[in-house]
């Protein structure tokens, strides 16, 4: 005789994750397995990505959503606002544990820090990609999704702000930056390093996250975007390109200068003339690592200039977007946000 009402319930259900897809390389596809750089990105399903990975199962109750199919270097402001809504409108409720973003690699540090301020939840969101199309021989993808899913389930993780596992590392969103066009270890945290790392299920955190983030910033993720653009100083460059953003009327600019941040002098003068009419001049480098000393290379004082300090100029360019959509201005107030992000 069997008794139904004696069964046990599951204790301790596996924890729900939302995978949200929106294409990539790890949803690439080449005409051939050998061929790992004319694929085309974004074309592969995600229930197709996670057929690919059945030991999904054993880790997580998983509610998969495509949210778009592109490429990363066409992301969209409109699609930023999207995702960022929709990660917070699944985090809302109790149904969902945690959420894993699958993104094309080009653009994704872009992606996460944009999450990571804007994200208003502590539960665990995790990016992951791929370096090789999902039909390619030793295709990265299977197994990042694997890892990010495993680091998404994570308890540890919660409170950490946006992370992005890779190639068995755990980045803060922050740090995160892509440091090689073809290698499959293509991501790395300059200067501080990775927060952790994921392997055969386990996951382990080695240090924190310092700055403000996720519940703790002022920011919304709204659908109106301030126009910031990104300028580079090189030898020999001219002012005019500045000049020409000025003339259609951007918000800000973000300058990726040489070394410490410092500008060409024809440059210099065309994006102070641009301070000078309420134009937001930020100040990064060109360089991949380090910090941007305020007051060092360019006397931000004197200029009307914000420094970047050690956010990469695509970064600063979210960052920089972020604060004047929440009304920042001026740059006493902006070098604060800076300072404070
Ligand atoms: N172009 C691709 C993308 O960013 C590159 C990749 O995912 O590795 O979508």
């Amino acid at each position: 005789m069997s008794d139904e009402s004696a069964q046990p319930l599951n204790p301790s259900p596996l924890p729900r994750i939302a995978v949200l897809a929106t294409g990539g390389t790890i949803a690439g596809a080449a005409p051939d397995a050998t061929n790992t750089s004319g694929y085309r990105a974004g074309v592969v399903g995600v229930d197709q990505l996670l057929q690919a990975v059945p030991s999904l199962s054993t880790l997580a109750r998983i509610v998969p959503e495509q949210i778009a199919s592109v490429d990363s270097k066409d992301m969209t402001l409109a699609l930023w606002t999207t995702l960022a809504q929709r990660i917070n409108t699944l985090l809302a409720t109790d149904d969902i544990d945690g959420v894993v973003v699958t993104h094309g690699t080009d653009t994704l540090e872009e992606t996460a820090y944009l999450l990571h301020l804007t994200v208003k939840s502590d539960k665990p969101v995790v990016l992951t990609a791929a370096m090789r199309p999902a039909s390619a021989l030793s295709a990265d993808g299977p197994l990042n999704l694997q890892n990010a899913v495993t680091v998404a389930a994570q308890k540890s993780a919660r409170g950490q702000g946006v992370l992005v596992a890779f190639n068995n590392r755990i980045h803060s969103a922050r740090d995160v930056v892509k440091t090689s066009t073809y290698a499959v270890d293509a991501f790395q945290s300059p200067e501080i390093g990775a927060l952790g790392w994921v392997q055969d299920g386990r996951v382990e955190f080695q240090r924190g996250v310092v700055r403000a983030h996720t519940l703790a910033t002022e920011f919304v993720i709204g659908a109106n975007w301030p126009n910031v653009e990104v300028v580079v100083s090189y030898a020999g460059v001219s002012r005019i390109v500045v000049d020409a953003l000025v003339a259609a009327g951007v918000r800000g600019i973000v300058v990726a200068g040489t070394g410490n941040g410092s500008i060409h002098a024809s440059m210099q003068q065309a994006l102070a003339d641009a301070a000078s009419q309420g134009v937001v001049v930020v100040r990064a480098s060109r360089v991949g690592s380090g910090h941007v000393m305020r007051n060092g290379a360019a006397a931000d004082d004197a200029l009307g200039f914000v420094s970047a300090g050690s956010l990469n100029p695509y970064k600063a360019r979210v960052l920089l977007m972020l604060a004047l959509a929440a009304g920042g201005t001026g740059p006493v107030a902006l070098q604060k946000i800076f300072d404070t992000y």
